[in-house]
């Protein structure tokens, strides 16, 4: 893939929600969308969380009539966890998810992730952060090994400038320097 034309990276956090996870078919599916939009794998972890770190991470929806739903959903399997990065990639993993309620988006936006995998307005396939103080938050809790400051220090760079592949086994893109640009 060629990154020559990306100017600068913003990172979010995105999440794939059981109800896409235990279809290994509908994770491969949404994956192609995410590598079509150009957007690049930085971390990856699958994992299944415990109620009571569901709990924290949606702490701001307690109290909501949804809120026991949605955690008794998302700690209900695995979930798979990305710290993804493109230019503008808040908004534009946004646009590509689709609104939060499916049965609208379904009819509204078919062609975003919810539209085609969304299933009911809690099981609606995937999460992204909505703002940079969010995402920072949200990477930090999935990825709490993951320096931020670091990443745009060290490899920002490399990757808008370098050559970047997709490792499939690791389920992250990786970037090979290019000493001929990186010294013009
Ligand atoms: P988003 O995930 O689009 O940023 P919110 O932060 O408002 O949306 O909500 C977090 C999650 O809570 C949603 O993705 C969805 O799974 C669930 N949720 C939100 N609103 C509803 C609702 N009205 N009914 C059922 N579940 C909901």
């Amino acid at each position: 893939m060629s990154s020559a034309s990306r100017r600068s990276l913003q990172l979010t956090l995105a999440i794939l929600k059981p109800n896409v996870v235990s279809h290994p078919h509908l994770v491969h599916q949404i994956k192609e969308l995410i590598h079509q939009k150009e957007f690049l794998f930085i971390r990856s972890k699958r994992m299944h969380l415990p109620r009571a770190r569901v709990e924290d991470f949606y702490r701001e929806h307690e109290g909501r009539f949804f809120y026991n739903r949605l955690v008794s959903f998302m700690s209900s399997g695995p979930i798979s966890t990305h710290i993804l990065a493109r230019e503008n990639a808040i908004a534009e993993w946004r646009k590509l998810m689709g609104a939060t309620k499916v049965f609208k988006t379904i009819h509204e936006d078919p062609n975003s992730i919810r539209g085609q995998f969304g299933l009911t307005d809690t099981r609606n396939s995937t999460h992204g952060s909505d703002s940079d103080e969010t995402a920072l938050k949200e990477m930090n809790f999935f990825f709490p090994e993951f320096d931020v400051e670091d990443w745009y220090r060290e490899s920002e760079r490399h990757f808008l400038t370098g050559d970047v592949y997709f490792d499939e086994e690791h389920d992250i893109h990786r970037y090979k320097l290019n000493h001929a640009k990186l010294k013009s």
